[in-house]
């Protein structure tokens, strides 16, 4: 049985065109600064999201955790939303490995932070205190629907902790995303922040990989970063190859995955007994009516066994992420199994 699998963008696999590029790649040793593979794909990802440098990692989690070594200090003190990935999902490796504590705040259902509680939070200059010294921010949410932040909500955070002396760094996984959904360009929606990182291998379909863009100076120090945390590989030019093919042809086209989910969710809203939450990238988040006589765990094995797979959270909803590989004719198998999972 072909699985549709929407469990995450992380299932993708390379396309033809990824292959060919991986089979072709021109390779050196990146610890050298010779690979040129690499060099060419952490110029491109600088100059599309309009900052002066980048560097590869290997995950979305290390360029955030090397963001984070890079803007702070042991002892220091980050703002997070207390639904963001770094703070849910990332092992806690701010403290763990840097000595950085984490102040959560809440996250608001359209993944933003309210200004009030960002300046409630920033320290005064007392010894008692550890010391705010960045906002973190995540577009789109992946937690809250997967919604957008706009340029103008990320330019109002960052006047604030620039008008304190902090510094603001975005997990942008899925900023393509957000640009796609929003019709804006990327280069607006991080114009004003001190970081980013973006994942290669979600939406964009790459293999493996994330990049990390800043102010030359700020990479410069995240390089030594990376390396300390052993993410300084050698002809990862097999992998930055792919990463190029990814910012070249799936940066748009992710707005079709956006359609196929306004699809499903327009299937799964004439089911009975199913909620669909707001959504509008490629993340979508439904839930159970209360008075439901199934459970979840029910549903997600239901599925399965019609070739269907989707996550269970804890808290109760189910997500389901659109990607590449995801057709028209595998939302219509999707809606098709949630109805007889649910009569
Ligand atoms: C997936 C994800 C990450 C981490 O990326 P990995 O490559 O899985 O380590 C970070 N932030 C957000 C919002 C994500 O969705």
């Amino acid at each position: 049985m072909k699985m549709v699998d929407l469990r995450s963008d992380t299932v993708t696999l390379p396309t033809p065109a990824m292959w060919a590029a991986i089979a072709n790649a021109e390779l050196g040793d990146d610890v050298f600064g010779e690979d040129p593979t690499v060099n060419r794909l952490e110029q491109m990802a600088a100059e599309r999201v309009g900052k002066e440098a980048a560097v590869f990692v290997a995950s979305g989690t290390m360029g955030n955790l090397v963001s984070l070594l890079t803007h702070c200090g042991r002892g220091d003190e980050a703002i997070v939303g207390d639904r963001s990935h770094t703070f849910m999902f990332e092992q806690g490796g701010m403290a763990a490995l840097g000595g950085i504590t984490p102040w959560p705040i809440p996250n608001q259902p359209d993944g933003t932070l309210r200004l009030e509680d960002i300046q409630g939070a920033i320290r005064a200059d007392n010894p008692h205190f550890p010391r705010t010294a960045l906002v973190c921010l995540e577009n789109t949410h992946n937690m809250c629907g997967g919604l957008p932040l706009t340029a103008e909500y990320t330019d109002k955070v960052a006047d604030l902790a620039h008008s304190q002396g902090l510094k603001v760094h975005l997990d942008g996984a899925r900023v393509f995303n957000a640009a796609a959904a929003l019709g804006a360009d990327v280069q607006d929606l991080v114009r004003s922040v001190d970081s980013v990182m973006f994942c290669l291998s979600k939406g964009l379909c790459a293999p493996v990989g994330s990049v990390v863009c800043g102010s030359a100076s700020f990479i410069a120090e995240a390089r030594r970063g990376r390396k300390v945390l052993g993410g300084a590989m050698r002809q990862a030019g097999l992998l930055a190859a792919p990463g190029i093919v990814a910012l070249e042809e799936m940066t748009e086209r992710v707005s079709e995955d956006h359609r196929r989910a306004r699809d499903l969710a327009a299937g799964l809203t004439e089911i009975p007994g199913i909620a669909v939450d707001p959504f509008a990238t490629n993340i979508l988040y439904f839930r159970l009516d209360d008075d439901a006589s199934i459970t979840q765990d029910e549903v997600v094995a239901g599925l399965a066994e019609r070739g269907v797979q989707l996550m269970g959270r804890l808290d109760g909803r189910f997500r389901a992420v659109i990607h590449y590989w995801i057709s028209d004719e595998d939302i219509e198998t999707a809606v098709a199994a949630v109805r007889e999972v649910m009569a």
